[in-house]
């Protein structure tokens, strides 16, 4: 792995004597790497390499675009288990859910790879007669790719795949948790025969690289995931120098269980929505609205299940739930389990992990009889803890799981046609599922929310490819000699 910065196609260290410190959080005296911290300096070189990268990336052919992308496909592929050892080791998940994660990566390679093959634009009638219009899809220029950590390979994946085959070049900053993902990243797209100057990786810290990101005037568009309120701040300052911006952001996502649930199914689906990825997933089931015939027996599988669970490092094979991610998120995640023993009943958990003290390493902890208006039901914990409130109709259910800021998911249990479509049209989420669990999202699937959760376009998909485009209109007259009416 590199521990630079790559810039017009080189590994450099940038000359900062800040470090960004890469620390496994299954063991945190074990340092993975320590990368000099790129500055607003490697941001203004990466902006402008980019620009100048673009004026030949644009005039490649989309196939041959993709092509690029295939062969990144082929070569993460061959990599997978080195891929999933480094997202193992700084991120903290387990091995297998990073494999998972690896693998969801390659599906949005291989379509974005296809999509280079149907950059459409559409065909329409003209007023006129003999015009003929039409529209294409231009790339932006320069784009911005800011990324979390809790998705290292996925996310930024997902950002730059779509915005290279559309013929943008990219600057990405990826979390400074996670720099060693990203880093292999950039390796394998190098490889793949990627042109220098098309992806710029700059490892710094948000507030100096990333804001030095967003307010470039040079950078056409911003493509952010992260925290509600880092995810406003980009918004408005780079949306006040006019660039195109889209932010997915956190989310509260509830299951709801109705009368004619299956029960067995609502605990598999919850224990991996809440407990999986240690809960640190936007997707993350941290509400439970469970209707009250339900709730003794399937609260009482939620704390089996939860009990069963293995917290361990990721890396050992036996583990079914890894840390927290790092210091920080481990304090916050611990401070909800303490507010949550004030504020609801606490039936498993509820603090540290025992006999773990080497790593940031927390317990599945179930929280029951929430009340709707308790912080630990309405704030994003990003953390294993799941609340339970009980319901007595879909009505009472949709007006709590509506109650919260965010909006990116939720999950409806029911063999009641009339009532999961009644859920579907009134829960205000930007994906819903019925008799699923609130996690997961496909790549030829929008994925995004509403509310707090998301501003702009959604990602992945079509919709995720056009947001690194612009539409052009053409209007063409081959209607030799005649008059056109330039009043209709
Ligand atoms: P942040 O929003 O702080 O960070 C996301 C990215 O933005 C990081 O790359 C970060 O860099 C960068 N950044 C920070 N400040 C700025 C800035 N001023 N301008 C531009 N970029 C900036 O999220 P965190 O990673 O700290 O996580 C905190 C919370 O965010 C979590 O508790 C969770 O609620 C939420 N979250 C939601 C995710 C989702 O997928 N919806 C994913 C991850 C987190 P740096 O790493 O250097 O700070």
């Amino acid at each position: 792995m590199h521990t630079g910065s790559f810039i017009d196609g080189e590994w450099f260290a940038p000359k900062s004597t800040t470090k960004v410190t890469n620390l496994n959080p299954a063991n945190t005296s074990e340092v993975l790497a320590e990368f000099p911290a790129a500055t607003a300096a490697d941001v203004q070189r990466a902006v402008e390499g980019a620009k100048r990268a673009f004026l030949e990336w644009r005039e490649v052919p989309a196939p041959q675009r993709a092509r690029v992308i295939w062969r990144a496909t082929e070569i993460a592929r061959a990599r997978v288990e080195e891929l999933a050892t480094m997202l193992c080791r700084e991120e903290g998940k387990i091995l297998a859910e990073a494999r998972g994660e690896i693998n969801k990566g390659i599906s949005v390679l291989e379509y974005y790879a296809g999509a280079g093959f149907r950059l459409q634009g559409r065909t329409l009638p003209a007023e006129g007669k003999n015009v003929f219009t039409y529209t294409i899809r231009r790339p932006l220029g320069v784009v911005g790719l800011i990324t979390p950590w809790n998705f290292p390979w996925a996310i930024p994946v997902w950002k730059v795949a779509p915005a290279l085959v559309a013929g943008n070049t990219c600057v990405l900053k990826p979390s400074e948790i996670t720099p060693g993902t990203a880093s292999l990243m950039v390796e394998i797209f190098q490889e793949a025969g990627l042109p220098a100057g098309c992806l710029q990786l700059v490892v710094g810290y948000g507030e100096e690289v990333g804001k030095a990101i967003v307010d470039h005037p040079d950078v056409h568009a911003i493509s952010f995931t992260g925290s509600t309120e880092t995810g406003r701040l980009v918004y408005s300052q780079a949306g006040k120098r006019g660039a195109k911006v889209t932010c997915e952001l956190g989310g509260k996502n509830a299951v709801i269980a109705l009368a004619d649930a299956d029960p067995d199914a609502v605990v598999a689906a919850v224990l991996n929505g809440a407990f999986g990825s240690t809960g640190q997933r936007c997707t993350a089931t941290s509400r439970l609205l469970v209707h009250e015939s339900l709730a003794g027996r399937i609260t009482e599988a939620l704390v089996e299940g939860a009990r069963a669970l293995k917290v361990g490092p990721g890396m050992d094979p036996t583990s079914t739930m890894g840390p927290i991610v790092d210091a920080q998120q481990f304090e916050s995640v611990l401070g909800y389990m303490k507010l949550g023993k004030t504020e609801a009943e606490c039936l498993i958990g509820g603090g540290k992990a025992a006999g773990l003290e080497q790593g940031y390493f927390v317990e599945p902890t179930v929280f029951a009889g929430v009340s709707p208006d308790a912080r630990i039901f309405q704030e994003e914990i990003f953390g294993p803890a799941l609340s339970i409130c009980t319901i007595k109709t879909l009505d009472e259910a949709l007006r709590y799981a509506n109650s919260v800021r965010y909006g990116l998911t939720s999950s409806v249990y029911t063999r009641d046609v009339y009532e999961a479509m009644r859920f579907v049209e009134g829960v205000e989420t930007g994906m819903v599922h019925v008799n699923e669990p609130t996690v997961g999202g496909e790549a030829q699937l929008p994925f995004g929310g509403i509310k707090a959760t998301g501003i702009g376009d959604r990602e992945m998909s079509e919709d995720g490819l056009n947001f690194f485009t612009e539409q052009k209109t053409v209007f063409v007259n081959f209607d030799e000699g005649a008059k056109r009416d330039f009043n209709r």
